[in-house]
């Protein structure tokens, strides 16, 4: 079944990528040869014409990030659901649009505890995952395992990817089984996050720190916390997160199409997910790097994450030019004027705070903005007020003049 889908996937994919060949590079005549070998895919039948200029073209956006130092910057979303829990789509949809979206790596985390779907879809934890395996590494994915431990609010919803064997999970929603369910996964040496802890503010104790949680972080079986769920920003989990020193997390929560919940037809506009500073672009490289805590968190226009991270982002992404132009206003005070470079698909809105400097910069994703100075001014201070490094704080930044 997977492999037919696969196959049909492809050829749909190659047809589509003839059109969009045909729109934009019909002036390179070297390319003309690839719609005409897709064409040969597809017999020529009497009495039959082919509507094709109607069909959505189907490509991988590219996803721009520079490198950060000596880290890959890995496109993530580490929590989705299918038909095998409370998911509209079949596992192959969550592929097609993980490999469209530029990510890099994902995991379908079915709920283990909640499966509406059973008088239909047979349970089984483990299938999405058995599923997906052959059409990930076609498409160039890294495909983690996953589950969602599903327990009543609080404690509420864990995920846990890496995980080994899902079959043998704790179903059972009994509030005295909370602790084994999650110890279940921590005994596969899983990574373990805490999902979407303010979902549900109208229960007493909720959002909050409590000793189940507490008792999970000291026996080293709470990890991370997905500070951002889809359209949700949990600002408390930031502060604990780094407080706590735990990997902050984000994630789409998807259930639907992404593209019926998110507006992908917009510019900039991306599923929520995670960032990960990977060494490697490789399963391996990003286990490493969330236990190492190397992420931010990015939703709508913000980044999320340990000051070190968002400023490492920053810095890789953000280039302030030399002078290249001094004018005089009238009453004789020079005045510098920079470029300011956004290398990157991210979005950075700034205020710099410096006496007589530009105030307000909106970096659109790989665009260029002037600011200007009077001369004499050492350097541009402020911050970026799209990025978060506590729930109440903004990443500061200072570009030294020269
Ligand atoms: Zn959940
Ligand atoms: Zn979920």
């Amino acid at each position: 079944m997977a492999a037919f889908d696969q196959m049909k996937d492809c050829s749909i994919k190659s047809i589509n990528n003839k059109s969009i060949m045909i729109q934009k590079n019909v002036w390179f005549i070297g390319l003309l040869l690839v719609p005409a070998l897709a064409l040969a895919q597809r017999p020529e039948v009497e009495g039959m014409r082919y509507l094709d200029e109607n069909r959505r073209p189907v490509y991988r956006k590219n996803v721009v990030i520079p490198d950060v130092g000596e880290y890959q910057v890995l496109k993530c979303d580490f929590h989705m659901h299918t038909v095998f829990s409370d998911g509209h789509v079949w596992p192959n949809v969550r592929n097609q649009e993980a490999w469209q979206e530029g990510l890099d790596a994902y995991a379908v985390t079915d709920h283990v505890e909640y499966t509406p779907h059973k008088e239909d879809v047979q349970v089984n934890h483990n299938r999405g995952y058995e599923l997906l395996k052959e059409s990930a590494a076609m498409s160039n994915l890294i495909l983690v395992k996953g589950a969602e431990i599903t327990r009543n609010t609080p404690p509420g919803h864990f995920n846990a990817i890496f995980i080994g064997d899902a079959s043998g999970s704790i179903e059972s929603r009994e509030a005295e089984q909370d602790r084994a369910a999650v110890m279940r996964a921590a005994e596969q040496d899983a990574f373990i996050f805490w999902n979407h802890p303010g979902w549900q503010p109208t229960i007493a104790g909720s959002y909050e720190w409590i000793p189940f949680v507490d008792d999970l972080y000291k026996n080293k079986a709470l990890h991370g916390i997905e500070v951002i769920n889809g359209f949700a920003f949990h600002m408390k989990a930031l502060d604990w997160c780094i407080d706590k020193g735990l990997t902050v997390m984000g994630s789409s929560d998807i259930h639907n199409l992404v593209a019926h919940e998110y507006n992908l037809s917009e510019d900039y506009v991306h599923r929520t997910m995670t960032l990960v500073l990977a060494k490697e672009r490789s399963a391996a490289s990003v286990r490493e790097a969330l236990q190492a805590g190397r992420t931010v968190a990015w939703a709508s226009k913000y980044l999320v994450g340990k000051e070190e991270n968002v400023r490492a982002l920053f810095d890789a992404c953000v280039k302030l030019m030399p002078a290249h132009y001094t004018g005089e206003r009238k009453n004789g005070d020079r005045i510098n004027h920079y470029e300011i470079r956004n290398n990157s698909d991210l979005y950075f809105e700034l205020t710099l705070k410096e006496g007589d400097a530009t105030k307000q910069v909106v970096l659109y994703p790989r665009s260029t903005q002037q600011v200007t100075a009077s001369e004499g001014t050492s350097s541009l201070t402020g911050e970026v007020t799209s990025a978060y490094v506590r729930s109440d704080r903004h990443l500061a930044v200072n570009f030294p003049l020269k």
